[in-house]
This record gives C-alpha cells, structure tokens and sequence, in this order.
C-alpha cells in the first residue's frame, strides 16, 4: 500500500521545525516506523531532502512498441539506449508544433512497421540532400524520418514510443536554434 502526504510550509524554519522537533509529528513518526517499508520526502522546488533518492525513471534496453495519435499506425523499435536525444533545429519545430523534437537514430531494420501505412513528406535537407518523413496519414504523427546521406540509418522520434515518457534525455542538437526559454521554463513558471 501507498500513501502520500502533502504538506505546505510557509517558511524553511517551520519545515524543519516539523521534521526534527514538532513532538506531535515524532511521535507519530516513532508509532508508524514499524508499519512503514520505506519513505521518502520530496520537496517539490529542491528536490529529495531526505530517505533514499527516489528511483530515476528509467527504462531498459528492448524493443519498445510505438503507436500514432490516432491508433492507425503502429510500429516495433529495438532500442539498445533508451534516451531521447533533443533537436532543437527548426524544421523540428515547425513540423511537430513544439520546443523541440526527440530522437534517436537507429538501423532502418531496428524499425518494424505493424500497422497503418505511413505517408511521405520529402523535402531539401540543409546539406541538399532529400530528407523523408514517415507519418500517419490520418493523425499526421511523426513516426521517423530518412535523410539519403544516412544510408541504411533512420531518425525515429523517441517520444511516441511506449515509455518515451519516463526515458531520459541524453544530448541535444542544433542547441544553438534552442529556445531562449527552453533550459530557464521552470524557473519561469515558478515566478508566476
Ligand atoms: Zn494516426
Ligand atoms: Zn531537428
């Protein structure tokens, strides 16, 4: 069983008040120690204060399944680092509408295509070559894209992937077309 406890302090002082002194939380705490498998405290701006570090959401090596907004297209990629590599470049932000995109290059048969038959977008990439996007017809995912200098390698967009979510980010791209906002966002939000 789990629980979770919210509480808001006004000021570091009460907070370590409650933690270290507050004879009613001690007790508390003394009473409920045999019962409790283990705790951790999280301060919600600075991050774990005390207990074990919380686990990295993390995700191993595999095959990881991946589908489109709509359910019509899905597809299989075997990823041996489970990580998002950030493209900051602008055809990124203007074809998926965000920040930035995520990515990871793998061999085009680490790719399997099991449902849905994507559509091809091609255009001139910065070196002349075509580059070729695969999306889905009817939702317009993002699925991968090819650039012809890349051979037999393919581009595939990490975050449609089950679990892209909880994979870390490890590298960016084109940083210098980056958002002025991007790293400073939560600091930014924490001052409205
Ligand atoms: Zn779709
Ligand atoms: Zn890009």
């Amino acid at each position: 069983m789990t629980h979770g406890f919210v509480l808001e302090f006004e000021n570091q002082a009460d907070l370590d008040y409650y933690l270290t002194e507050d004879p009613v939380h001690l007790e508390f705490s003394r009473k409920a120690a045999p019962l409790i498998e283990d705790s951790v405290v999280i301060d919600i701006r600075d991050g774990v204060l005390f207990g074990p570090p919380a686990k990295k959401p993390t995700v191993g090596a595999g095959t990881f399944h991946g589908s489109c907004h709509c359910g019509d297209c899905s597809w299989t990629a075997e990823i041996t680092e489970p990580e998002h590599i950030l493209c900051h470049c602008e055809t990124c932000r203007k074809l998926g509408g965000g920040p930035y995109s995520m990515n990871q290059i793998i061999h085009k048969n680490q790719l399997q295509i099991l449902s849905g038959k994507p559509s091809t977008y091609t255009y001139t990439g910065a070196s002349g070559n075509p580059v070729h996007c695969y999306f889905c017809p009817n939702c317009t995912s993002h699925i991968y894209h090819h650039q012809a200098v890349m051979g037999d390698r393919i581009i595939i967009r990490t975050i449609l992937l089950d679990n892209g979510a909880r994979m870390p980010p490890a590298g960016e791209i084109f940083a210098e077309g980056k958002l002025a906002w991007v790293d400073a966002l939560r600091a930014e939000l924490e001052k409205r």
